[in-house]
């Protein structure tokens, strides 16, 4: 039996109900073998990066696993296409989008995955509710301070609005 290993996963939605979609995913991540719930941060809302795309909700949920990375990746993307995810164009609008954020102390490289995920840097619906979900001075598996992530990151254009759960 594989140790357990702390995940974080970042839900994302800006279609179709976005935070009745978050809130049916966390329901399949609560469901997910080889997966115990940990929690769930609050529901934050903002504005697309992209424009002409309606707001996104987010959330980041955190789950202690067995699965080895590429097998959570294969449950997860199912997930999304139960939830209708339909890839058309890179960052198109979506039903629900599940990121990998963080794997345990896992630094990963791979075609497939790449975690801790590339982008959390630059985004406070990220980086904001993954904050609730660890202790103060959390320290990333590459070594980055959680800490000083939110300092280069301001909170602006971000909404918090209330549990999601
Ligand atoms: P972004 O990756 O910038 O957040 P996106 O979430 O819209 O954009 P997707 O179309 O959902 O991108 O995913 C594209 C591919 O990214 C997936 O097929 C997956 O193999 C790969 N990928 C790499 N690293 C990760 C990760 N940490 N979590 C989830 N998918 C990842
Ligand atoms: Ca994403
Ligand atoms: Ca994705």
């Amino acid at each position: 039996m594989n140790r357990p290993e702390r995940v974080f996963i970042g839900l994302g939605s800006n279609l179709t109900e976005p935070a009745e979609q978050l809130r049916q995913a966390l329901g399949s991540l609560r469901r997910l073998p080889g997966c115990a719930w940990v929690g769930v941060s609050g529901l934050y809302a903002s504005d697309s990066l992209l424009p002409g795309q309606s707001r996104y909700s987010n959330a980041v949920a955190a789950l202690d696993t067995t699965l080895p990375p590429l097998t959570l990746l294969d449950a997860l993307q199912a997930i999304e296409n139960d939830q209708g995810r339909v890839r058309a164009e890179r960052w198109g609008a979506r039903t629900l989008d599940l990121d990998i954020i963080l794997f345990g102390d896992r630094v990963l490289d791979e075609p497939r995955l790449r975690v801790p995920h590339y982008h959390l840097h630059a985004r406070p619906f990220v980086l904001y509710p993954l904050a609730e979900l660890v202790s103060e001075g959390f320290i990333l598996a590459d070594g980055r301070s959680l800490q000083a992530l939110l300092h280069a990151c301001p909170f602006e254009g971000l909404e918090r609005q209330g549990e999601l759960a």
